[in-house]
């Protein structure tokens, strides 16, 4: 089946409509087959406005949410960016057509290796995923240009702050389990951070050391 018609609809009704204008990121929402990443019975809702299950009680993103964050970050292609959630690897896939190196922490592993599976498949091999706590970062792999975050956290984790290269945005809902605000949150050359908020939003939350002790809020 093509699916290209789909996209194409999905990218004018529920991203550009809602203003997102970077021309890296709509072709980059054009070319990711999204049903692969989708649940076999959900393909019919593949390319529809909104997250869905995607096991683990966790949730592959709505399409515009990745347009979105995507778009905050400004990329043009030379950047190294950390992803914490994984999740399906929806999001990872449109990174890795936006920078040079994606970084991607998922705590779940089955996820991160259904998600590392379908990466291959499409060989995307500029996306490094590991299994882990992702509120404490990737120290090893430091700084970064950009931070995505696709998890709600209760707060800004220290640690994505000390991470972030001069310059580089953050990018990541903060607020109770419920709903969210999307924050951008830029590095600046004095080392001070200039906060930003973006819209209202929901996802699932972020579960670790500096983030939520557990999903029962
Ligand atoms: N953007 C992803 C996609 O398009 O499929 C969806 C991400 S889903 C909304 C959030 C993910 O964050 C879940 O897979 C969850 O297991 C993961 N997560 C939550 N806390 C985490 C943590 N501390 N470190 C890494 N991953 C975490």
């Amino acid at each position: 089946m093509d699916y290209s018609v789909s996209r194409r609809r999905m990218v004018e009704q529920q991203i550009v409509a809602r203003g997102v204008k970077d021309q890296r990121v709509l072709d980059a929402m054009l070319k990711v087959p999204r049903h692969l990443f989708v649940e076999a019975g959900l393909l019919g809702h593949a390319y529809s406005d909104a997250s869905l299950p995607i096991g683990e009680k966790q949730t592959i993103s709505q399409p515009y949410m990745v347009a979105a964050m995507s778009a905050a970050l400004e990329l043009i292609g030379t950047e190294r960016i950390l992803e914490i959630g994984t999740g399906s690897g929806y999001q990872s896939a449109v990174l890795s057509l936006l920078a040079s190196r994606i970084y991607s922490i998922e705590r779940i592993s089955t996820l991160a290796g259904r998600a590392r599976r379908l990466l291959d498949q499409l060989r995307m091999s500029n996306v490094n995923i590991k299994v882990g706590d992702g509120t404490i970062g990737w120290k090893d792999q430091a700084p970064f240009d950009g931070i995505l975050v696709a998890a709600g956290a209760p707060d800004v984790p220290a640690e994505y702050l000390e991470q972030l290269a001069i310059g580089g945005k953050l990018v990541l809902p903060v607020g109770d389990q419920q709903q969210q605000i999307l924050l951008r949150v830029v590095k600046q050359a004095d080392g001070s951070f200039q906060r930003e908020q973006l819209m209202g939003c929901r996802f699932v939350p972020l579960i670790g050391e500096h983030g939520w002790r557990s999903d029962v809020g």
